[in-house]
């Protein structure tokens, strides 16, 4: 893949899935902007690529947050460097509350962010795309955005993830014409601190395994692999598509 010359950014790029799609995009010849809700982490990330001599930049985006969203998107226009290509990755879990018992607070931060944090990324970003004609946007979704994983209980991210899902399709017909594709990813459990709490859990993290044909869990890597695939011209014909990569937990 060549994307040297384009732009990309990426949300939630300071660790996980969000840094590995930042040096995927990076080793391919693109201009990274991570950015994050917390300075240190993009900051560290931009630093680790930048050591590797790759061409970074740190910046801070809190996506629960729509001006601060538009203040990177609208800043990086003005400057005739506006995104050729979105990685909308930030996000955040909880698991483990029965439906019955989750508080509107819980319900509504998830959705806050894990949906409309999507959605603003998409609008802020997508609206410059769309001033060029040009434009490549990945979402993160997940395979609980498709099945209900078990065992955790957390159907506040399962809904949040379906609306990630849904939300991809329906920018993507809107754009078609326009030279904008949006695609999204919907990955298995991948081996970042966000897993933290349920490699604590022994039985669930046993009961996951069992449960994933391929018996592991996914690497960062993988994930990037795809993004950088469906982020460059590679995919011209893919748009509105949800690429699941679980390790085959959806074929049981
Ligand atoms: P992670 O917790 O390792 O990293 C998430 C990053 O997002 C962190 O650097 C964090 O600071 C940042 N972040 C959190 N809230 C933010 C906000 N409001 N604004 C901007 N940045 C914010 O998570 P990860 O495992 O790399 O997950 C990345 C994405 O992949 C998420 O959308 C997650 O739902 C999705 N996903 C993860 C898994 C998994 O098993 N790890 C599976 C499927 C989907």
């Amino acid at each position: 893949f060549d994307l040297s010359g384009r732009v990309a950014v990426v949300t939630g790029a300071g660790q996980g899935i969000g840094l590995a799609c930042a040096e995927a995009l990076c080793e391919a010849g693109a201009h990274v902007v991570l950015t994050d809700i917390s300075t240190e982490r993009s900051e560290a990330g931009r630093a680790a690529l930048a050591a590797k001599g790759y061409s970074a930049e740190a910046d801070v985006i809190d996506i629960g947050d729509s001006a601060s969203v538009n203040a990177v998107a609208d800043r990086l226009a003005s400057a005739g460097r506006a995104a050729d290509i979105l990685v909308a990755n930030a996000g955040i879990a909880q698991a483990g509350v029965p439906g019955e018992d989750l508080s509107d607070a819980d319900w509504e931060r998830m959705i806050n962010i894990n949906l409309n944090g999507a959605f603003r990324s998409c609008r802020a970003f997508g609206k410059h795309m769309l001033a060029k004609g040009k434009g490549s946007i990945v979402t993160i979704g997940s395979m609980s955005g498709t099945i209900v994983n078990r065992p955790q209980q957390q159907v506040h991210y399962n809904a949040a993830k379906a609306g990630v899902h849904h939300m991809t399709r329906s920018f993507a017909a809107e754009w078609a014409t326009r030279g904008v594709r949006v695609n999204s990813v919907a990955p298995t459990y991948i081996d970042t601190p966000l897993l933290t709490f349920a490699k604590e859990d022994k039985p669930m993290y046993e009961q996951w395994l069992d449960m994933t044909p391929m018996h592991r869990l996914g690497h960062p890597d993988e994930i990037a692999a795809i993004v950088l695939f469906l982020a460059s011209d590679a995919s011209s014909l893919m748009t509105g598509s949800i690429v699941t990569a679980d390790a085959g937990y959806t074929c049981w």
